[in-house]
């Protein structure tokens, strides 16, 4: 376990302003009625009111690493002055990530990374885009102070003080903010801060911890979810039955932390453009459409069981049974006609027996379960 250090709300809108002098600050901010994670320059940190800067966000922290539009490759092609059917292409990539706070995350928000690291990062191709922004960023993350209704990070094996996927956890105690590095390069974030050494909140932080963890509803049995929901992929009348209000709007997979659908489009033109990689969502009618005309999603019924099976079967199914749902419940809040996954996942798996099967398929082994315990802090943050 690494020191407890102790802010004030100037003293950690300073400490922020002054890291905006060699880094991209991303914060929330409200615009309108969403709040959104923006950059921030040093005089609006310092100027900031810390709680302003501390409102859950209405959208998932995940174009840090994943800009909703991002361009992958620049081309430029000049034809030969003395024989034109010849071409020189250059192609230019984009500079290298900058150096990134991503501030005021939820550990719902910061374990969304860890999810998206598997396909992005453990493969055998990984993404350099991705990896590099991935890299470049200190996750600085906001013990939640209480659950909302729609919060159920219970259910997928983590909690509301959970550190996993952070790089430094804070909580609000009296009188300002108990900071924790969870890993060196949080640690190293927090060097010459100026913060006071703040072990006699220890306790302070735990009860918090342990009331919001108490705030949630109890989680469902979701042992052998997976193989329940695989074995309900054949039930078209259950998923016509689930869907039947949706609109495909999409709403539900921009703002989730984990989706991760993009599409490949060039802009410009056949010499001169730029290949760009943006968000698609897999509940929108066009997604699965083949240039053959086929279309293997055309029904939304099929599509929200690929959204709702993906989360809590195919995803623990591929990666020793972590759900990829980190249980945010932004899905539940921004659905134009209230379809709540929750609903969908335990209407999935009721009377469906478990089979026997391979452990690797049983749900997730969870291992940030017990509210406030931090599998990562053995006496010294971890390395990343
Ligand atoms: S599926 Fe819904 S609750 Fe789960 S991570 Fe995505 S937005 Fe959050
Ligand atoms: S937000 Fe609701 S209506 Fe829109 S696609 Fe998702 S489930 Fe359907």
């Amino acid at each position: 376990m690494s020191s407890l250090l102790f802010a004030t709300p100037k003293e950690l809108t300073g400490w922020l302003a002054k890291l905006a002098a060699g880094h991209r600050v991303l914060a929330p901010r409200q615009e309108g009625p969403a709040v959104v994670f923006r950059p921030q320059t040093a005089e609006q940190l310092a100027a900031a009111d810390a709680e302003a800067l501390l409102k859950r966000s209405t959208s998932s922290p995940k174009q840090a690493m994943l800009p909703q539009s991002e361009t992958l490759v620049q081309f430029t092609s000049v034809k030969d002055a003395e024989d034109p059917s010849k071409l020189t292409t250059t192609l230019t990539v984009p500079e290298a990530a900058e150096p990134t706070v991503l501030f005021g995350c939820r550990p719902c928000d910061a374990r969304g990374f860890v999810v998206l690291d598997r396909p992005y990062l453990e493969g055998p191709l990984k993404d350099p885009y991705y990896g590099a922004r991935r890299e470049a960023t200190v996750i600085v993350t906001q013990a939640c102070p209480k659950a909302f209704s729609t919060c159920f990070c219970n259910w997928v094996g983590s909690n509301p003080a959970d550190s996993e996927g952070s790089d430094i956890l804070f909580t609000v105690v009296d009188g300002g903010y108990a900071l924790e590095a969870v890993t060196e390069k949080g640690a190293a974030l927090l060097e010459g801060a100026g913060f006071a050494p703040a072990d006699d909140k220890r306790q302070a932080v735990e009860e918090a911890h342990t009331a919001a963890a108490q705030g949630l509803a109890p989680s469902p049995d979701l042992a052998g979810a997976p193989a329940k929901i695989a074995r309900r992929f054949t039930d078209e009348a259950f998923w016509t039955k689930e869907t039947v209000k949706c609109l495909s709007c999409g709403a539900c997979t921009y703002l989730c932390p984990t989706c991760q659908c993009f599409t490949i489009t060039d802009e410009g033109s056949q010499l001169n453009g730029r290949r760009l990689r943006s968000w698609d969502s897999c509940m929108t009618p066009l997604f699965t459409l083949e240039t053959s005309g086929h279309n293997s999603r055309a029904a939304k019924s099929a599509r929200m069981r690929n959204r709702v099976s993906h989360k809590f079967s195919f995803y623990p199914e591929r990666y020793s049974g972590y759900f990829s749902c980190v249980g945010c419940g932004r899905c539940v809040v921004s659905c134009p006609v209230s379809l709540d996954i929750r609903h969908m996942v335990t209407a999935a798996i009721e009377g469906i027996e478990a089979e026997a099967k391979p452990a690797a398929t049983e749900a997730a082994p969870q291992p940030e379960a017990e509210a406030g315990k931090d599998k990562n802090a053995k006496g010294k943050p971890k390395k990343r």
